[in-house]
């Protein structure tokens, strides 16, 4: 059985001139999600990519699935590919759409001839397939206005395409036409919810983790090494710094007043992550933080933190309801794992009283106590480099 992939490209469609390094994006990052799977080759013709299993092996529901987390795609189907003709295509019906078509109730036929030479029209190539169908599966009624099931038959230029319907794909556009930045990932529910709608949006990813050892266990890193995976399913290879940051917590809790702890770490962890996104080439800073979530996300206090920083800071969760957020994470498998109890640097040492207007002379003279220079040395110099895919993590060396 010939069976290939027939994959629409999403938003890129819209681009003009640059509309085919948008493409050859979409492609390397589809090659590099299928590659697991086996060989393939891929064709693309009049706005349609398909990829095509090199081998009778491939596991076409489990590509399938990886093409439905690709960015830059809007739909994608699983089609049968026959050559032009329609003795052959009838022939091959009934079994290919049996699991389709043995459970639904009514059908009908949509045609598309792209090929203008091919000997039937349109409504020609419905009627005779919709007759091979209705006797091959004597339960079926045709139903054109609501149909449970739309059989789709495209004459291309090259093939004939055989299929049960579009899957909707995951919109956006490829992974790496937007460039790349630095997300601050926790082991919550919001920052990678945060990382898949900025990866959507065609961002490449570099991940930052504090951890505070002993304070936080192995397990909150492995849970966060478990979100990454999930999101690079979706993003891509995601690199993770991790970040050593006890000695840093502990000195904002010697020195700095109570009530600013928390704001004075996020000022400090997002400039760590500025100087990592510097060095590594990105562009931006993200995070999971929503208006008003907690004291250290009121206005004023993202004003603060916002002060320590020259890059742009994205928060595309600012404008969303929390159970907006969990709806993201379940649909992207990450809430099961956020959920998990593991302790984060950001709850260790938090204030009885955590300031929610504060100015930022207060934070900048509450700063001075600290040894910055030093502390934000040992921060880089302690630094863990890993590389993360859907599959798995690896140890890496700096590449830069
Ligand atoms: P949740 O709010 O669901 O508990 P969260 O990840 O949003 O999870 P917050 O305490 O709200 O946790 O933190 C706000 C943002 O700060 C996070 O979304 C994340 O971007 C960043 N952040 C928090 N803790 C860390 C950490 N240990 N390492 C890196 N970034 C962090
Ligand atoms: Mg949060």
């Amino acid at each position: 059985m010939n069976e290939v992939l027939l994959i629409k490209a999403g938003e890129l469609v819209l681009k003009g001139l640059n509309r085919r390094t948008f493409e050859d994006q979409l492609l390397k990052n589809l090659r590099r999600a299928l590659r697991p799977l086996g060989p393939w080759q891929y064709h693309w013709s009049q706005s349609t990519l398909q990829a095509i299993p090199g081998a009778p092996s491939v596991n076409m529901a489990a590509a399938a699935e990886k093409t439905g987390k690709v960015f830059g795609i809007a739909g994608y189907s699983r089609a049968l590919r026959l050559p032009k003709d329609m003795t052959t295509l009838l022939a091959a019906a009934p079994s290919y759409l049996s699991d389709a078509l043995r459970f639904a109730r009514t059908f009908k036929c949509e045609a598309k001839r792209s090929d203008k030479r091919f000997p039937l029209r349109s409504p020609q190539i419905c009627e005779e397939m919709g007759e091979v169908l209705c006797n091959a599966f004597p339960h079926l009624r045709v139903d054109v206005r609501q149909p449970d099931v739309t059989i789709h038959i495209e004459i291309r230029d090259q093939y004939a395409f055989l299929h049960a319907g579009q899957l909707r794909g995951a919109g956006g556009l490829p992974v790496g036409t937007a460039g790349e930045a630095v997300l601050l990932i926790s082991g919550g529910i919001d920052s990678p919810v945060a990382a898949w709608m900025m990866a959507r949006r065609g961002l490449r990813l570099t991940a930052v983790h504090f951890a505070s050892p002993p304070y936080t266990s192995p397990r909150a890193e492995e849970k966060v090494h478990k979100l990454l995976a999930a999101v690079a399913g979706y993003a891509g290879r995601v690199r993770l710094f991790v970040v050593p940051f006890t000695a840093f917590q502990e000195q904002i809790r010697e020195r700095c007043p109570e009530d600013l702890f928390t704001l004075v770490m996020r000022r400090a962890m997002m400039r760590i992550a500025e100087q990592i996104a510097l060095r590594e080439n990105c562009g931006a800073l993200i995070t999971g933080e929503s208006l008003g979530q907690v004291a250290s996300q009121t206005l004023q206090a993202l004003a603060c933190t916002n002060s320590a920083l020259t890059l742009p800071v994205f928060r595309p969760l600012v404008g969303m309801d929390k159970n907006e957020t969990i709806e993201i994470a379940r649909k992207i498998e990450t809430f099961e794992i956020s959920v998990l109890p593991y302790e984060d640097c950001c709850t260790v040492f938090t204030p009885r009283h955590p300031r929610t207007k504060p100015k930022l002379s207060m934070l900048t003279q509450a700063e001075q106590s600290l040894d910055w220079d030093i502390l934000l040395a040992d921060a880089l110099k302690g630094a863990q480099f890993l590389s993360i895919e859907a599959e798995g993590v690896q140890p890496c060396k700096r590449e830069s």
